[in-house]
This record gives C-alpha cells, structure tokens and sequence, in this order.
C-alpha cells in the first residue's frame, strides 16, 4: 500500500504556499512535480560530472557517457524493449512524433491512409496532416462516443489494405479515457499497417510493455512522470529504426563525412543528432527508479481510489457536469459549472490555491465534439490526497456562488 503523506514529504514544491493557502497540485495532467531523488540527480550532474558524452577521453566525460547510457537501459528495462538501441532520447512526446512522422514521408504514397482518434492531442494530429501535406496520404479519424470511447465498429471499417499508419494515444489527456490498444495494434497489423501509441498520458499511470504490446512505436515525455522537462523517449521496434531516414543532420548521428557522402551512424545515435539533454536524461532514469519504487500497481490503486472519491464528490455539486465518463479511465476529470466559463472556475480556485487547467487542452476536436470552449481539468496523481479533492470541492462550491 502506498503511504501519500510519506510520499508527499518528496516533493519540496508540494509544502509551498499560493496567496497564503496551501499549494494544492492539480495539473499534473499537464505535467507532474518532481521529487528530491531526481532533484538531487540534476544537482548531482551539474556539481560533478557535467561533460559532453561520447567524444571525450577525459574522466568526466567517460561518467557522464556512462550515466546518460545507464538511464537508456532503465527505459529500455522500464518499457520492456528487447535492444537498448531501440530507445532513442527525444526532446519529449512532441519531438518524438515528428521524428517518426518526417521519417515516413519517403515510406508512403499518394492515396496511403493514415488513420488517428478523435481523441489526440494536437501534437499527434498537426504531424500526421503535415505528413499528409507533404505525400498526398490521407487522414481518417475513429469517431468517439459521448462517454469519451473510441468507436471500435468504426475502426474496424476504416481500415484497408491502403491502411500505412495508426496513431493513437494510449489514455486521454482531455478525458482520462483509457483506449483499447491492444486491440488497435492488432487489427492494424492484419492490414499490414504500423502503429504508434502517444504514452505521455499514460506513463505516469500504467507501466507499458512494448514486446507484449506489439507496437511498432511508443512515445512518452519525462516531465508527466516526476522527470525533468525537454527529455522523453521514442521506443521503436529495431526494425523500423533502420527503415526510418534520420531526422536532423549533424554531430553525433553521422558514422563518416566526406564532402562527397556522409554515412549514418548506427542506432540509437543516427536519431540523436548535436548534444542531447544530458542531465535531462540521467534525471529521466532517476524517476523512473523513483517511480518503481513505489510500484505501478500500487500507484494505479491509490489513484483509482483518488478518482472515485473525486467523481462522487463533483457529481453532487448542482449545475456540474463531467466530461468524459468511460469505464477504463485514470484520474483526469473535465468538468464544467453550467453558465459559467471555465476560465473564471481556474481563475478562482487559483486565488484559493488550487491549481487546475482550463481551456481546451491541446486537444480542440474533443471539444467541438461536445459544443463547449472547453473545460476545467482536474488530474491526479500518487501525491495527491483526498483532503486536497475536499479543498477543491469547496472552492468549486464557492466559485459556483460567486460567478452565478
Ligand atoms: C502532454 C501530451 C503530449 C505532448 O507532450 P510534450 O511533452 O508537450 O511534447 C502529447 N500527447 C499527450 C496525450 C499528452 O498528454
């Protein structure tokens, strides 16, 4: 069982104050806090061994290299891939879209179909319409339900031999909504199709196994799961990497250059061109011990218990309505106060010291979905308490009563 008052002691930021109340963190959707561990680990880099990796002789180069080569081996660990090379460090979630998206540009074909969810974030829908943009392929979208589901029927009939791509999230950030990948990887592999799962959301949830998945890519930021930001990760199977052109020309991905011809280093570096976030890097190993630590299970528990607690809470506040109620989702809820913006709602629950986000999200289709500008989000995680979701139901209760 997982302690959260012991936890919460971790995490510094967690015991600061906002307009003299005390913080209560809600946006971990948008990105999570950071425990002392990983703190220590970027203080730890930057006081003893901070180096450029894998040119220098010298000591502090060779531990730098070596620390950075041992945090790729805790995500390969972590996410199950069957080669370190397989894991590329990214700048995060973003970044590691469009390398993937770029790299196909030469792998399709006029009238190819792409295939991507009503549910993604802008990050996962602007580099597959560029791709498009770029090769003449075409963008299908699997329509959602008004309970946040993907619709598996239509799936099923978007799919053909013409089928290339599939993107799709693995959990929501707008809505929580957990989607069936399992199923989606599969059925897109009988069409002979690739597909690349968005972890951001659910890698601060869920412990994905890229070999039992199957997928063909997995992507996920280390700011979402108590990492720093600017570092995430692309995992790609090792035959897709080879396939894949490199993204960005420069030092580090290039094996020999002549004026002439240049060849390309071999995986993992022919993705990693000019120097990486180092210490970014490092401090991404660093949570995920973090985060092991404590266990996926327990923390998927605790934050089950956080999300039901929360739900019963909201649903009795009059005039509120949840966005997004699948069965399989983790602890984000959207919600909105009727008549009243959602902006005001987070302008007045900042005044009390509650942090949530409003607004759309990066994800404006699941919005046009619903008619609404957007929404007031509230997401959980292992730190959170069930005496912070009391504080905001009270500060809800009182934003409803001044803004109505
Ligand atoms: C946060 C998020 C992204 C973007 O991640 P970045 O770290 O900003 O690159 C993409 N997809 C989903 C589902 C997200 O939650």
């Amino acid at each position: 069982m997982l302690d959260a008052s012991k936890i919460r002691a971790d995490f510094p930021i967690l015991s600061r104050q906002v307009n003299n109340k005390p913080l209560v963190y809600f946006d971990n959707a948008a990105t999570s806090q950071t425990p002392q561990a990983v703190i220590d680990s970027i203080v730890d880099y930057y006081s003893n061994y901070n180096a450029n990796i894998h040119r220098g002789v010298h000591r502090l180069s060779q531990e730098a290299t070596d620390k950075y080569e041992m945090a790729r081996q805790k995500i390969q660990a972590h996410f199950n891939a069957k080669h370190t090379h397989e894991i590329i460090f990214t700048s995060g979630t973003t970044h590691s879209i469009n390398l993937v998206a770029n790299g196909f540009t030469s792998l399709l074909e006029k009238g190819d179909e792409i295939i991507v969810s009503a549910l993604e974030h802008h990050s996962n829908i602007v580099p597959w319409q560029m791709l498009c943009e770029r090769t003449g392929a075409i963008l299908k979208v699997i329509p959602m339900n008004i309970e946040g589901d993907l619709e598996m029927d239509a799936y099923d009939m978007l799919l053909s031999n013409k089928t290339k791509l599939v993107f799709v999230n693995h959990i929501s950030n707008a809505l929580g909504t957990i989607n069936p990948i399992e199923y989606i990887i599969e059925k897109a592999h009988e069409v002979g199709a690739a597909v690349l799962i968005d972890g951001a959301q659910a890698c601060p949830h869920v412990k994905p196994d890229v070999q039992a998945l199957d997928v063909d890519f997995y992507v996920a930021s280390a700011h979402k799961m108590c990492g720093p930001t600017g570092v995430g990760m692309l995992y790609g199977k090792e035959e897709w990497l080879k396939k894949l052109p490199p993204y960005q020309g420069g030092g580090e991905m290039i094996a020999e250059v002549t004026f002439e011809k240049t060849t390309y280093a071999d995986l993992p570096h022919k993705f990693e061109a000019g120097t990486p976030n180092i210490c970014g890097g490092i401090a991404f190993g660093a949570a995920l011990d973090y985060m092991n630590n404590i266990g996926f299970d327990n923390i998927a528990t605790y934050e089950n218990e956080l999300l039901t607690y929360a739900t019963e809470q909201l649903e009795n506040i009059e005039g509120l309505k949840i966005y997004g109620t699948a069965k399989h989702k983790t602890s984000v809820i959207s919600f909105n106060l009727e008549g009243i913006h959602p902006y005001d709602v987070g302008t007045i629950l900042d005044k009390l010291g509650i942090a949530v986000r409003t607004g759309h999200h990066c994800a404006q289709p699941i919005m046009d979905f619903y008619c609404i500008p957007g929404t007031v989000r509230a997401s959980f995680a292992f730190y959170n308490s069930k005496a912070e979701i009391d504080v905001l139901v009270a500060g809800i209760k009182k934003a409803k009563m001044m803004l109505s």
